[in-house]
């Protein structure tokens, strides 16, 4: 990528650069090295100083020597690190029975009622995956069969997966070439009045080169463009577009679901949506691949009839059995409630921190997903590295790079949030 290009694929984000492994400790450089040898150009690390991690339990992640870290970062081990239910759901499952879902198991079926009860009417059927990538590859596959067209639009930074079909959708990924005749991407809800604009407008330039909108898929709270949640609703103009269009919504759930934005269970309803098909996947199995489809009778026929679908591991056993007891430690330790509580709270303490320190700029979110813009001549890189060394992990996200993405598992306290502030109060105090 030219140096002057501001645009940033996300794997480069954060990632350490192999060129510096022998300025590190001989050990963690051996690790490093032996990493790099046997993965190559296909190993990404985090960090100028990689971390080597060897257990966890709630917010907290501990190395060989016990040096504690507070995750703000993880939102796949939602319910907290190596949750004692989660883990003995697994063990139990998997002694007893785990085979592929051609036999009847009641476990899978209790899960999937459990789930669709949570979705607006109309999306009662169900299709297990294990990952995010599946699901919005199948989700691809199922608009393109319904709509017959090939048209999809997403944001400028998403990502959706790393199938083929997701890749060419994620320009995240590719953001040194352009996207692929069929894709069209719109900006980031930066200016969210006029989303449904830009929407509109690669609506009709699909249909000037001779294409039809399939599918608007967005990821409801704009993780990887930055974190844009409000205000609450501003989606559906641009969702009502794209039916007039003959398209149909895939809401990728897959970062914002399982109550991470505290006010619902699913990120599209804070906007009033109703999806023709929802993915899901990283928090639905705490840590176990688990990933679903979820879509009408209809739009899932209209793939059936021309091609089958099959998953091996998907729904099985010890699959369902982790879903269900992720479910039930988000209702019994109200965790939806808690994001909802400590979220605001952190957002207050980072734009209390915003008065003293010139380089934060807007701070965004719902709940525990929060987005903050970092200004020179502070850097959001720079800031992650220093949060690291004072044992706090968050992440990078935006075009640029330039935002903090907080998203810690969803038992993260109030106490924790007020880790993370002090921390990043000492780091901005460093880099004036
Ligand atoms: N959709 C979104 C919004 C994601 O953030 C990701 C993963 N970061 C995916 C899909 C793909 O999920 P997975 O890596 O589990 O395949």
């Amino acid at each position: 990528m030219p140096p002057s290009d501001p645009d940033k694929p996300i794997l480069a984000l954060n990632a350490f650069d192999p060129g510096r492994a022998a300025a590190l400790e001989p050990q963690l450089a051996g690790s490093i090295r032996r990493r790099y040898q046997l993965f190559g150009s296909a190993s990404v690390l985090f960090y100028e100083r990689p971390l080597e991690l060897v257990r966890a339990q709630g917010c907290w992640l501990y190395d060989a020597a016990g040096t504690a870290y507070l995750d703000a970062y993880n939102n796949v081990p939602s319910v907290g690190h190596c949750h004692p239910r989660v883990v003995a759901a697994a063990a139990t499952q998997l002694a007893r029975i785990n085979v592929h879902s051609r036999y009847l198991h009641p476990g899978a079926l209790d899960y999937a009622e459990r789930l669709l009860a949570t979705l607006p009417r109309g999306l009662t059927n169900l299709t297990f995956t294990c990952t995010g990538s599946e699901s919005n590859d199948l989700a691809l596959r199922l608009a393109a069969s319904f709509t017959g067209a090939t048209g999809v639009i997403v944001t400028q930074a998403a990502y959706h997966g790393n199938t083929a079909l997701t890749t060419a959708v994620s320009p995240s990924s590719f953001l040194q070439r352009s996207a692929a005749p069929h894709v069209r991407l719109v900006p980031a809800p930066s200016a969210p009045e006029h989303f449904a604009d830009h929407v509109t407008a690669a609506i009709a330039d699909l249909e000037r080169h001779g294409l039809r909108l399939s599918a608007l898929l967005i990821d409801s709270i704009f993780s990887s463009d930055g974190v844009y949640a409000d205000p609450a609703g501003f989606l559906r103009p641009a969702v009502e577009a794209v039916h007039r269009a003959g398209g149909v919504l895939i809401a990728d759930e897959v970062q914002c679901g399982f109550a991470r934005s505290g006010d619902a269970l699913w990120g599209f309803e804070r906007h009033g949506l109703q999806p023709d098909i929802v993915t899901m996947g990283k928090p639905m199995g705490n840590g176990y691949p688990i990933g679903a489809v979820v879509t009408r009778p209809e739009i899932l026929d209209a793939l059936h009839e021309r091609e089958g679908y099959f998953n091996t591991f998907a729904g099985s056993p010890v699959a369902a059995a982790v879903g269900n007891a992720v479910l039930d430690v988000i209702e019994e330790e109200d965790l939806m409630a808690n994001a909802l509580r400590v979220g605001d709270y952190l957002r207050q303490c980072l734009r209390q921190l915003a008065t003293r320190h010139a380089a934060i700029g807007a701070v965004r979110g719902a709940g525990l997903f929060i987005g903050v813009d970092i200004r020179a001549p502070a850097s959001a890189p720079a800031l992650i590295n220093a949060l690291r060394e004072r044992r706090v992990l968050i992440g990078a996200a935006g075009r640029a790079g330039d935002v903090l993405k907080i998203r810690p598992p969803l038992c993260f306290s109030a106490a924790d949030a007020d880790l993370l502030v002090a921390a990043l109060d000492d780091a901005l105090g460093e880099q004036r």
